[in-house]
């Protein structure tokens, strides 16, 4: 009836994540997610869009089932719009233009960076803060200020997971790299000199990586390596966010995206925090991966406020910024 919450289904898959989430107003009713594992190397964009092809109507039926609803119960779809991989992108959107089409229910794309912040806000309760996005390609700093989600700063180059990816497989550790460095990480005593490259609030990694496969050709022990890598990274992000605290005048920090997970990286942005004074919400571990979730948070946000989309314009976009999407649901609090 009317009065029911408008439920969302949300389909992410910009990249190696291919997830469904569907969500109320109150409640989080489901998430599936398969995540492509490539046997060796690097993620293969095509690759990765052949078993999100494969998996997706598996994915969505177990979600659908775990909901316990029907896919006619859906009153919204939502679906990653990009950044990402091109190949994965057109893979989630012809499913949920599918969706759309056999339901007649509307449909919105939305921007992934976008879907992080807001799940975040969602499940931790921040309201206006700024985000530190640390995944596999991205690493940004972003403040809500002027109707949109602005990135303050971001890496000039890599990101901050690619880099670590990166390194770890060149030192024989599988996609994804990040927990097994973190792991090994802990472990190291010695603090290797690596590049420290930030510009404002921008930051670059991928000196830090050619430093580190260096220190690793010449047989320096992997563990102080992958300290090294943490400390000098993480220090980076910790000066850029400090310097966004600064500049937008927010007193809340939300960190996001998979290297979010790293402990380290965690106490180092709680210790800052605590110490200017300033509030910091650590995004769940199962929201802070890519997830159809957040997704469905965003599409939920959007179309109440007003945004409808024609599967016309429903085209992915690789290069989508969060900067080009409005955001009237904010009120700035500084
Ligand atoms: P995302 O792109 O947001 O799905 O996150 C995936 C990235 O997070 C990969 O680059 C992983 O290596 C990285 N990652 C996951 N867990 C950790 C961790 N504990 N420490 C550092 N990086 C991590
Ligand atoms: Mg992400």
């Amino acid at each position: 009836g009317a009065m029911d919450p408008m439920i969302v289904l949300g389909l992410e898959g910009t990249a190696h994540t291919i997830s469904c989430g569907i969500i109320d107003e109150s409640r989080i009713l489901a998430m599936e997610s398969s995540m492509y594992r490539p046997k060796t190397g690097g993620i293969r964009p095509l690759d990765a869009a052949v078993h999100h092809s494969e998996v997706i109507d598996t994915v969505i039926s177990r979600a659908l089932e775990k909901a316990k609803i029907s896919i006619h119960d859906i009153d919204l779809i939502g679906f990653s719009m990009g950044p990402g991989l091109a190949p994965s992108l057109r893979v989630t959107a012809t499913a949920a233009r599918t969706i759309s089409v056999l339901t007649g229910k509307p449909i919105i794309g939305v921007n992934h960076p976008l879907g992080h912040i807001e799940i975040g806000r969602r499940v931790t309760g921040a309201i206006d803060p700024v985000m530190l996005y640390v995944s596999g390609g991205n690493t940004q700093v972003i403040a809500h200020v002027n109707g949109r989600y602005r990135v303050l700063g971001e890496t000039l180059d890599i990101g901050i997971g690619n880099m670590i990816d990166k390194f770890a497989r060149e030192a024989g550790i599988p996609f994804p790299g990040g927990p097994e460095i973190e792991k090994l990480a802990m472990k190291g005593t010695k603090l290797l000199d690596l590049p420290y490259s930030v510009k404002g609030m921008d930051t670059a990694f991928s000196g830090i990586l050619t430093a580190a496969l260096q220190y690793l050709k010449t047989g320096q022990a992997i563990e102080d390596i992958s300290y090294s890598i943490q400390e000098t990274a993480f220090a980076m992000l910790v000066e850029v966010l400090e310097r966004a605290l600064y500049v937008s005048g927010k007193d809340e920090i939300l960190m996001a995206g998979g290297v979010a997970l790293n402990r380290r990286l965690r106490d180092m942005v709680t210790n800052m925090a605590r110490e200017a004074g300033i509030r910091s919400y650590l995004t769940d571990r199962e929201y802070c991966m890519d997830n159809g979730i957040m997704i469905a948070q965003a599409a939920l946000l959007m179309y109440k406020s007003g945004v409808r989309m024609s599967v016309e314009e429903t085209a992915v976009n690789p290069r989508f910024r969060i900067d080009e999407v409005d955001a009237p649901w904010i009120t700035d609090a500084s």
